[in-house]
């Protein structure tokens, strides 16, 4: 069997040891879905985010081991000549959210979000993505090339007629509402400043500099966040690079994309087509000894765990090990005593709630989301003891999860926020903010947004 992923790193699991029940194809695929002990730990409702779909259906296939089971027998023919167009694995993947829960929790660090990708690219050999797949893996180049496809989810929300329409002929529920793009992207906003690497100078003494990841979804539906990370990392003296397009390397279409959204629809080949180009654009920055910054988790996340998967080469790990989350990066200049910026109290009668999008959660980024918020004088906040928040990318948009979805989100973030109806609530998701306003009706930033607004004046 040929994988579309790179599963070298799994080349040694299981070695020399008789039980590791490894299957008898798929190579070092099968060898990372052996490193399951079927411990069974995965169908018990525990504190974290393994794994969802189980803490919601009760059902074992939807567990990351129930899952495993089941690749483990297609792996060993006991699926047919064709296993991955089985029915009962289709459905088990289906309602895998890619959370990542399991890499972090599980003793074994079964990474079931990789498997699942590599699972939909065998899938595709069989059966063609559909029309929606391919609209929502490649929404990046969507944006940039269908004028229109800016507008859509505008005028979906707005018409119950179209909604359903659109539910009919595309697969996008009806029940909800579609995030709204902003009305000029961060690059149109900024033109002059993208075109080339920029360099906001600071009045202060300098701290350092880095390079701002701008991710599709900072720059097409929420700018803001991205000028308030800005500000946030200018006052405190660092010069900021806007990560885009090397003029002597890149060519300046399809628009810079990490391929996080192509990767988690299973579309690997055009998912390792963008990665190139985004490592031929951070390349030059970590050349000149900058951190790469990124505001959305999983597109910086992509970068630096899901990029290793994609045999991209060496420049894979050099470019890895200099991008981090906004609030590691001021955790960690922090420490480093580099960061000193005292931020000033802001509307100290009003709590805050802080859900961790899955990612942050699976790189242990929350660490860093409390230290961060302890910098602001007097600020009363909880982070919030949830799973997924359910909405994971596209999944809670699309007409046959949307249920499920709502429910992964009630199973313990919404009644959080219903208990706490004052409370303003930061999540750096562009999903979970997504969904948080679907399921309580309640707008909430961007960790950047909260930190600008308690900028010292
Ligand atoms: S996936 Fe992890 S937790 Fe679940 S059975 Fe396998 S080893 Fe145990
Ligand atoms: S990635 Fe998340 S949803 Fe998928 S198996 Fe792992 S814990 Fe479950």
């Amino acid at each position: 069997m040929k994988t579309f992923l790179d599963w070298t790193a799994y080349r040694d699991a299981g070695m020399g040891d008789a039980y590791a029940d490894i299957p008898k194809t798929g190579g070092d695929f099968a060898r990372a879905v052996s490193v399951c002990i079927n411990s069974h730990r995965c169908e018990e409702k525990r504190k974290g985010v393994m794994c969802p779909s189980f803490r919601v259906t009760g059902k074992v296939p939807y567990s990351t081991g129930g899952r495993i089971r089941l690749l483990k027998a297609a792996l060993n023919g006991g699926l047919g000549d064709s296993p991955f167009t089985d029915l009962m694995l289709a459905d088990a993947m289906d309602l895998c959210v890619a959370c990542k829960g399991c890499k972090r929790e599980c003793e074994s660090e079964v990474d079931m979000s990789m498997m699942k990708i590599e699972y939909l690219a065998q899938h595709y050999l069989h059966s063609k993505p559909s029309l929606r797949t391919r609209l929502l893996a490649n929404l990046s180049a969507n944006l940039q090339y269908y004028g229109c496809f800016r507008y859509l989810p505008t005028v979906l929300n707005r018409s119950r007629l179209l909604s359903r329409l659109a539910e009919l002929l595309l697969g996008l529920s009806a029940k909800r509402k579609l995030p709204e793009l902003a009305q000029h992207s961060f690059e149109k906003r900024h033109v002059n400043k993208t075109s080339h690497p920029q360099q906001i100078i600071n009045d202060l003494p300098l701290a350092g500099e880095v390079a701002l990841l701008l991710d599709t979804f900072t720059n097409n539906f929420c700018p803001e966040n991205a000028e308030a990370a800005i500000r946030v990392l200018n006052k405190a003296g660092y010069v900021v690079h806007i990560v885009d397009h090397n003029p002597d390397h890149v060519d300046a279409n399809p628009p810079l994309c990490c391929g996080r959204t192509q990767l988690a629809h299973g579309l690997v080949e055009a998912a390792r087509k963008n990665a190139y180009r985004m490592l031929e654009a951070l390349l030059p920055h970590v050349e000149a000894g900058r951190l790469i910054i990124g505001l959305e988790p999983s597109c910086l996340l992509a970068i630096r765990d899901d990029y290793k998967f994609l045999d991209l080469g060496a420049a894979v790990d050099k470019v890895a090990s200099h991008a981090v989350m906004f609030e590691e990066f001021i955790a960690r200049e922090t420490q480093a005593k580099r960061f000193k910026l005292n931020f000033e109290s802001i509307n100290t009668d009003v709590p805050l709630m802080v859900h961790g999008h899955c990612h942050q959660k699976a790189v242990g980024a929350m660490k860093s989301m409390r230290k961060v918020l302890k910098m602001i004088p007097e600020l009363k906040f909880e982070i919030i003891e949830a799973s997924c928040c359910g909405m994971a990318g596209s999944f809670g948009i699309e007409k046959e999860h949307a249920d499920i979805s709502m429910q992964m989100a009630e199973d313990a973030l919404l009644p959080a926020l219903r208990k706490t109806p004052d409370a303003r609530v930061v999540a750096n998701g562009f999903s979970c903010r997504h969904q948080i306003s679907e399921g309580v009706q309640r707008s909430s930033v961007h960790l950047a947004v909260l930190l600008d607004e308690a900028l010292p004046v």
